[in-house]
């Protein structure tokens, strides 16, 4: 740290992310992207779109938006566009959290929510998940403070129901209910469907994971536009051409060939079920996820030894060295030939330590 350093930055602890080694040859199912390149059309688009980088992009993203609003069936002022769901996030504690209106969510779950809290001042509360990783949502009435749940949640996998969205909303009228969406397409149920009826719920999804666009940092916010308008104030207050070209170009295609992102969510849910037959086969335990990764444990061998011994045979994982999920590995969906891998290893792992 130098010494012009802000004081109010100096006890940051910034996120970490999942590694993405460039050593070596890795299987990796370490950070839930697609094991799908982006269809033709989209690469095709991002060419395209390279030919004008003299060119600053459109600070709107028009297209992109009103594209995003016909797939939503919702109203383009009811969208806005950012730099990955992580900014969509960020600008979220930004316009909607403050000294005076903290921020709450589940003691597990995406670990950027507390480190975007502490980048922004905002106090914030964990509430624990229950013994089997669900979040109870009677715990979040009248929490007088900004809701962020991610559903399906991470690391675990597990989804609300939108009856039990809707309830947030109800229970909260005076406070934004932020639903981070970021793995709704592998199973669970959207909540974009409920923005008409609570002006307070911003839904929050990414092109990262189903749409097999990691690279391209592109995430979406949806909701009331009254909602999107404060996002966009927070926008055009830090970097208005937080979407480049090629992303915007790339994104748009994706959205024309909505079938092909049906089919790869399609596979990786079959792929999952797939991968958990085997587990379930070895002694394993799995969370009922609906999304695009397993979370999973035994009781042959711990969480940490499993993710440093698949690494050591050339397949990453996640592992959380953190209370309550010290003992599992987050495996991302990937094809069924990264599975099979997968299996193999883990097989050969669990010989070893018979
Ligand atoms: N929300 C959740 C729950 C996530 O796991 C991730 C991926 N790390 C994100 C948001 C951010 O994704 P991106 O910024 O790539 O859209």
């Amino acid at each position: 740290m130098s010494r012009f350093f802000s004081q109010k930055y100096a006890s940051l602890e910034p996120y970490v992310p999942g590694e993405q080694p460039q050593d070596m040859f890795y299987v990796k199912l370490n950070t839930n992207e697609s094991p799908f390149p982006p269809c033709e059309a989209a690469v095709k688009a991002a060419e395209e779109a390279a030919k004008k980088l003299q060119l600053y992009p459109d600070p709107d993203s028009k297209a992109l938006v009103m594209k995003l609003a016909e797939t939503y069936g919702v109203l383009p002022e009811q969208v806005c566009v950012n730099n990955g769901s992580d900014e969509t996030l960020n600008f979220a504690f930004m316009a909607f959290c403050d000294a005076d209106t903290p921020a709450v969510f589940p003691d597990i779950t995406y670990g950027f929510y507390p480190v975007f809290a502490r980048l922004n001042g905002v106090p914030y509360t964990e509430i624990p998940l229950e013994a089997d990783f669900t979040v109870n949502v009677e715990k979040y009435k009248n929490a007088g403070k900004t809701v962020f749940i991610a559903n399906p949640n991470a690391p675990t996998g597990i989804a609300l129901g939108l009856k039990e969205i809707a309830a947030l909303c109800e229970t909260n009228p005076e406070n934004v209910i932020v639903i981070d969406e970021a793995y709704v397409d592998f199973g669970a149920q959207s909540a974009v469907k409920l923005i008409d009826t609570y002006e307070n719920l911003l839904v929050v999804q990414t092109f990262s994971k189903s749409r097999s666009m990691a690279g391209g940092r592109l995430g979406f916010g949806i909701g009331s536009a009254a909602l999107i308008s404060d996002l966009n104030t927070v926008k055009y207050s830090t970097n208005p051409y937080n979407i480049n070209r090629i992303t915007a170009a790339a994104g748009q295609a994706i959205l024309e060939n909505e079938s092909y992102t049906r089919e790869n969510c399609r596979a990786i849910m079959e792929n999952r079920a797939y991968t958990v037959r085997a587990l379930l086969s070895l002694g394993f335990t799995c969370t009922d996820s609906k999304s695009n990764f397993i979370f999973t444990k035994t009781e042959k061998i711990g969480g940490g030894a499993l993710y440093k011994a698949l690494k050591a045979r050339g397949v990453l994982v996640r592992h959380f060295n953190k209370p309550r999920i010290a003992d599992y590995i987050r495996v991302t969906v990937g094809s069924r030939e990264q599975m099979d891998t997968f299996i193999a290893r883990v097989k050969e792992i669990l010989e070893e330590v018979k």
